[in-house]
């Protein structure tokens, strides 16, 4: 298979799944808590320290499951909490409680009862997670490596991010990311290279009409016999209306750059400002009723197609983290009712 054939196959199936997040029950929240406009945070010395800045600050009552050895991973927590609130000037409810245990699916974090819990193998082993998503990249055909065992980046990827990302890759190799922060940073940042990178072909039907609005492109879908009736394209599914996309690009020979955007606007603490989106959310359970609002979803991530309530949770996280996401995801965010960022 081509390399080209990789990197898109590649991408078509990377959807939902990837992002490190798993959700329970939407808590009940009744009314947004008001902290401090602007909390100073400090690193703590000792567990004991950092559950008392929570309570004092966050009003996080109850800290629980922590050891000694776990103190970078409370600090880095407390860091997002305050980041947020920060953001969105206290205006933001916090977890009840906050906890650090094992649960199934090696996900970094989840609510339950209106409380947060990490994933205390996700924590403990964030060298292996980071691994991991590198080999991710590499196996949908982001990253490619010469006879010698170079690594590089394939031709259909946006230029500037492809310079990022070896970047960042290098100074990994170098040993030179040492805090969990900056782990998480990587790792978010390299889940956000798979996400902008899936956004085409999550949303098809938009990524179809950009397609067809190119005269020259229409004529030669035509000459392969390719559909470009834009009535009969939009009653496919959306994996149908995805297959016809990629079709598109490789029979049709047409010119394609992915990844454009890919980690702007990236934060380490994307999981904490994902469950407290739910915390804040205002939104029923269910799942999507419109095919055009669920493919909305997907220019978000994949695992904001699984549902409304992860939609939002989704897009809260990257309006906290300042990524720039288009307007239908706006409107859509507005029209479910996501909460206010102010
Ligand atoms: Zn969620």
């Amino acid at each position: 298979m081509s390399t080209t054939s990789k990197v898109l196959i590649g991408l078509g199936v990377i959807a939902a799944g990837v992002l490190a997040l798993k959700c329970g029950k939407a808590p009940k929240v009744s009314q947004t808590k008001k902290l401090a406009e602007k909390i100073t945070f400090k690193p703590a010395q000792t567990l004991e320290e950092a559950a008392q800045f929570g309570k004092n600050n966050l009003g996080i009552q109850n800290y629980r499951g922590f050891e000694a050895a776990d103190k970078e991973v409370v600090n880095f927590a407390n860091e997002g909490f305050v980041t947020l609130s920060n953001k969105v000037s206290g205006n933001t409810n916090m977890p009840k409680y906050f906890e650090f245990r094992n649960f199934e699916g090696g996900y970094a974090a989840t609510t339950t009862d209106g409380g947060i819990v990490l994933n205390k193998n996700f924590f403990r082993n964030i060298d292996s997670e980071l691994a991991g998503r590198l080999s991710v990249l590499e196996k949908q055909g982001v990253l490619i490596r010469n006879a010698e065992n170079q690594i590089g980046v394939s031709g259909f990827i946006d230029e500037a991010y492809a310079k990022d990302i070896l970047k960042h890759i290098e100074r990994y190799n170098k040993g030179e990311i040492t805090t969990l922060k900056d782990k998480m940073y990587l790792y978010n940042w390299f889940d956000d290279a798979l996400q902008v990178g899936s956004a085409p072909f999550n949303s098809p039907l938009k990524s179809i009409k950009a397609i067809l609005k190119n005269n020259d492109a229409v004529e030669i879908l035509k000459s392969k016999g390719i559909l470009t009736d834009i009535a009969q394209i939009e009653k496919l599914s959306t994996k149908e209306q995805a297959s016809l996309f990629m079709r598109m690009i490789k029979d049709g020979n047409l010119p394609i750059s992915i990844g454009e955007g890919a980690g702007k606007g990236v934060s380490p603490f994307h999981a904490i400002y994902h469950e407290i989106g739910h915390l804040n959310d205002n939104v029923v359970s269910g799942g999507w009723v419109s095919q055009a609002d669920e493919q909305i979803a997907g220019l978000v991530s994949g695992y904001a197609m699984t549902k409304p309530r992860e939609f939002i949770a989704e897009t809260y996280a990257k309006l906290i983290s300042g990524k720039k996401l288009p307007d239908e995801v706006l409107e859509l965010y507005k029209k479910l009712n996501g909460p206010a960022i102010i």
